[in-house]
């Protein structure tokens, strides 16, 4: 007989929230936003797009499974 005992993650209020790290590096004449999760942001012309980009990332990340 096993049984798991519930656990409670406090820690978060319930919600996980995993940590978004995204940086901007320049490739060339572009500007690509990255994340420490693996996601990457198009290349962009300008490094406001590329922030832009990541900061949209951070604040609304895709879901993923
Ligand atoms: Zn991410």
């Amino acid at each position: 007989m096993t049984t798991a005992p519930a656990r409670r993650h406090a820690k978060y209020g319930g919600v996980v929230q995993r940590q978004h790290k995204t940086h901007t590096s320049e490739r060339g004449a572009f500007a690509v936003a990255g994340c420490a999760c693996g996601w990457r942001g198009p290349a962009r012309r300008s490094r406001d797009r590329a922030r832009a980009d990541a900061e949209l990332h951070a604040t609304n990340p895709p879901r993923d499974p």
